[in-house]
């Protein structure tokens, strides 16, 4: 896998996302398109990441099965 930029994403993440994240790890460690950079606003864009193909599709999958509340 080639690193690519991933946009940083501020502030609180909603709740299911914490869900996400437990189940990711196992799941689709390489299927999200962006990482939490906390609730402090930083001049930080992106990031150097990773991500999978088939993750990114797993995590697709989960979302479409675990509509926000
Ligand atoms: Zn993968």
């Amino acid at each position: 896998m080639e690193a690519m930029a991933l946009r940083v994403a501020y502030g609180m993440p909603p709740r299911r996302e914490f869900e996400e994240m437990r189940v990711a790890k196992d799941k689709f460690p390489f299927g999200r398109d962006y990482v939490l950079g906390g609730c402090v606003l930083k001049p930080t864009k992106t990031v150097a990441g990773f991500l999978c193909p088939r993750c990114v599709e797993a995590r697709k999958a989960w979302l479409a099965d675990h509509p926000e509340r």
